[in-house]
């Protein structure tokens, strides 16, 4: 019997710590794909494996799939195809959902739509996995994490080669502080070098010859060997210690195949470039292949590659670094016309076309100018806000106090949605400060010149001051993506604005003022914000943004309905290409439903829901969610009715209902638990979806007397019946909540006892015969109460 797995991660073959690395990191994105390869892993990585299976979890040889029933494949590490063995063909296969993370550069390939294809510039593509799980907060074992380590150990030459970032040693310092260890990274990483090795070293080392190539050397190794299982890269990494070289070519011959490694810190020349004459791939400085061939053959196809591979930078084209989507407009356009088409343009400039052809550029300032405007700064070239926050009057003690205290810290900032509201001249909103240092010990200084007091969060190095009747400022220590908390940073180290800014969800959110002294009301506004702000355009810092917190797509459609703002094109594919990779999650977790609750509670909700179905959203969170006209309707009946009525329900509540009412009874409340709603709020929701169709079918089946429907009404009320008279127009619905549900005894349980009734479960009974009769209109006034109690305590007893 095959293995059946709809979800499969994979790599290609001749596996390396990278991307074996990558594919467990994968599965915490994809915790019920199975990992499955269809090639062999590299010796080190496999002896790693084969220790530590139990603890890693099986890896399955492909061939054990029963490769009809996949419907997702996750390929990392490659975007060749060819690369994957038998899963090719899952690959090629159209009915499967691809998905590919790699960091070769390049473009996605045929095979993958581009919104799936996850293509970073990570010197590791752990780095870039790493990174998405520390944004989620997802916790690696400390055996994964050392797994993690040692991929990016391996892909960065432990962090010495060209290209390497600090993106790359951050992620490092993350997988130590999570458990990686060292011992364990320092035995897998150089295994020591077993008796073939080294003769097959001293072979290679024999027969180096040196290549001339643009005034540096290429050396070219080569030797034949009997077919044995070593890894030829893990020598070409010896042979570049031994000789130093700034580039390296291998060919060892291991009848029938042809291995070939590139290596090459020569700015010109293309490792990947070389090895592609042999069929293989990689990066530009280090790439592999493994052909079927004889040595003089890889040798003559590797030569005859070498100059097609050097790059002449100085003559790289312009297509490899140009926008290809160029805002145009014609040689008359009127100015006010261009200045609006400038606002939406991304570049900030627009060409000037005359018969299809480029005749000239115009920018903003170029418009400014011409309208007599001052040409409006540079962004980042001391932009200020200090007008802006002067004129904010209830707040200048805030600005006073911080100036009197921020001496001690590199930088003291408001940041994010509060720069927004200021610049749209918003009257109320949150004041937020980022500090470029301890954000408790800045709070308390505060708190002292405000005459307030703090309220530190320790574990999360974040505090609230507190002052005057209701002032509030939130003061958060800036972060970096690779820290869970800032407390978790070591104590000399925090990261700089910048750093801060760059980890938040869209331009318009990631602007920060500064608030010291002789710095006070500059703008850092490192992406455009301002720019978008005045465009009206909701947009990503990055393409990975979406993936590292899928929450932001919830976020990115309540600004849209809050401001009347838009994605643009590319931030709306990605929210797209993130919810077809299965990425979104299906809201057990706490933050994604947050925002899911604050979207739905921000009125007005028809643009919100129909976003949530162009983007995908309402299928990704449970496939029977419907966000469509229907919901919208209702939703719109429901707010009609809940004002007209004065109806005191969460606008939540009754978004939620109307996105779940097709969910089946009996799914509905196993997803209200998991997203763990209030247990009374997930009654009343799901009252909503199931009560209120049998609401409407009992009103539709006759005359009911009130009594009934108040009971059938009140139980889950308002939700239920108000859900019902959304769905079907009723007189009686109407009259329940004008009059009925608001009918009430006058007489007590007190009053029952001075007539007699000891406490028993018959005074609840009484009473509620007493409520009947009310309703029915058998009751007037107090008197007639106690005359009814009187004759029903008397039958009873
Ligand atoms: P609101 O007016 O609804 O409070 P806001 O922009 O202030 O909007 P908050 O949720 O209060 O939003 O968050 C404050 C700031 O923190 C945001 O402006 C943004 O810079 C950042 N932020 C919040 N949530 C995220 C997220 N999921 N990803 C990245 N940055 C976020
Ligand atoms: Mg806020």
């Amino acid at each position: 019997m095959r293995m059946r797995a709809e979800e499969v991660i994979t790599t290609h073959g001749n596996t390396d710590f990278d991307a074996f690395a990558s594919m467990l990191a994968a599965r915490r994105l994809y915790p019920n794909a199975v990992i499955a390869l269809a090639g062999s892993l590299n010796r080190n990585v496999r002896d790693f494996y084969r220790l530590h299976a139990d603890e890693l979890g099986a890896i399955v040889e492909a061939s054990r799939l029963d490769l009809g029933a996949i419907r997702r494949l996750i390929a990392v590490d490659t975007t060749h195809a060819g690369r994957l063995g038998e899963l090719e063909r899952v690959a090629l296969d159209p009915s499967v959902e691809t998905v590919v993370f790699d960091h070769h550069g390049g473009e996605a390939p045929g095979w993958v739509a581009p919104e799936r294809a996850v293509l970073s510039e990570d010197a590791a593509l752990t780095t870039t996995l790493v990174g998405v799980l520390a944004e989620r907060e997802l916790e690696p074992t400390p055996l994964e994490a050392t797994a993690f380590a040692l991929g990016i150990h391996e892909d960065t030459g432990s962090l010495t080669y060209s290209g390497v970032s600090t993106r790359d040693a951050e992620a490092l310092a993350w997988c130590l502080r999570h458990g990686a260890n060292q011992d364990l990274i320092t035995a897998y990483l150089q295994p020591p070098l077993i008796d073939e090795e080294r003769t097959l070293l001293g072979l290679l080392l024999d027969s180096i010859e040196p290549l001339p190539v643009r005034g540096h050397e290429l050396l070219l190794a080569t030797a034949v060997y009997e077919p044995i299982d070593l890894s030829v890269s893990h020598l070409a990494t010896k042979l570049v210690d031994l000789t130093d070289a700034k580039a390296l070519a291998v060919l060892v011959e291991m009848a029938p195949r042809v291995f070939c490694v590139v290596r090459s810190r020569i700015p010109e020349l293309n490792a990947a470039a070389l090895a592609g004459a042999l069929g293989g791939g990689g990066h530009a400085q280090a790439a592999s292949a493994s052909v079927k061939s004889t040595l003089a053959q890889a040798r003559r196809q590797l030569l005859g590659a070498l100059e097609s591979a050097v790059r002449d930078l100085s003559h790289a084209p312009v297509k490899g670094i140009m926008s290809a989507r160029v805002a145009t407009t014609g040689e008359d356009a009127p100015l006010a016309e261009l200045q609006t088409a400038l606002g939406a343009a991304s570049a900030g400039r627009i060409a000037v076309l005359r018969d299809e052809k480029v005749v000239g550029v115009v920018t903003r300032s170029d418009v400014l100018r011409a309208l007599g405007q001052p040409a409006e700064a540079r962004p980042g070239a001391g932009e200020s806000l200090a007008g802006e926050l002067a004129a904010l009057r209830g707040l200048q003690p805030v600005w006073d106090a911080i100036a009197a205290v921020a001496e001690p810290y590199d930088g003291v900032y408001l940041v994010g949605g509060t720069v927004r509201d200021i610049l749209l001249g918003e009257a109320n909103f949150d004041v937020d400060v980022a500090v470029e240092g301890d954000a408790i010990s800045l709070a308390n200084a505060l708190a002292d010149a405000l005459g307030g007091r703090v309220r530190a969060h320790h574990k999360f190095g974040t505090a609230v001051v507190l002052y005057g009747g209701g002032g509030r400022v939130d003061v958060v220590t800036a972060r970096t993506e690779f820290y869970e908390s800032p407390a978790a940073l070591p104590t000399v180290e925090h990261a700089t604005i910048r750093e801060d800014l760059f980890r938040r969800d869209f331009t318009i959110n990631a602007m920060a003022v500064s608030l010291k002294g002789d710095d006070f009301g500059r703008l850092v506004d490192p992406f455009g914000g301002r720019r978008d702000l005045e465009a009206g355009r909701i947009r990503v810092l990055h393409n990975l943004s979406f993936i590292d917190d899928p929450t932001r797509i919830f976020r990115a459609i309540r600004y849209e309905n809050r401001l009347g703002f838009r994605m643009d094109e590319h931030t709306e594919r990605l929210a797209r290409g993130c919810v077809e990779m299965g990425l979104v999650g299906d809201l057990s977790s706490e933050r994604l439903r947050n925002e899911l609750i604050a979207l739905l509670e921000e009125g007005p909700g028809d643009h919100s829901i129909v976003r949530l179905r162009e983007i995908g959203v309402d299928k990704a969170i449970h496939s029977h969610l419907a966000a469509d006209e229907e919901a919208v309707e209702l939703l719109a009946r429901l707010h009609a009715l809940r004002e007209e009525l004065a109806i005191d329900v969460p606008e939540w509540r009754l978004g939620l209902a109307a996105l779940a009412r097709k969910l089946p009874p009996d799914e509905v409340y196993g997803w209200l638990e998991r997203l763990r709603v209030r247990r009374s709020d997930a009654e009343r929701i799901a009252a909503a979806v199931t009560v209120a169709p049998k609401l409407v079918d009992r009103l539709r089946a006759g005359t009911i007397d009130n009594a009934e429907l108040v009971a059938l009404a009140d139980p889950y009320a308002p939700d239920a019946p108000l859900f019902a008279l959304a769905l079907e127009e009723s007189e009686e619905l109407r009259r329940y909540f004008r009059e009925l549900r608001g009918v009430s005894l006058e007489v007590t349980g007190a009053d029952l006892a001075q007539l007699g009734l000891g406490e028993s479960p018959r005074v609840g009974e009484i009473l509620g015969e007493l409520r009947r009769r009310k309703l029915n209109g058998e009751l007037d006034g107090r008197d007639s109460e106690l005359e009814a109690a009187r004759e029903l305590i008397a039958e009873s007893a």
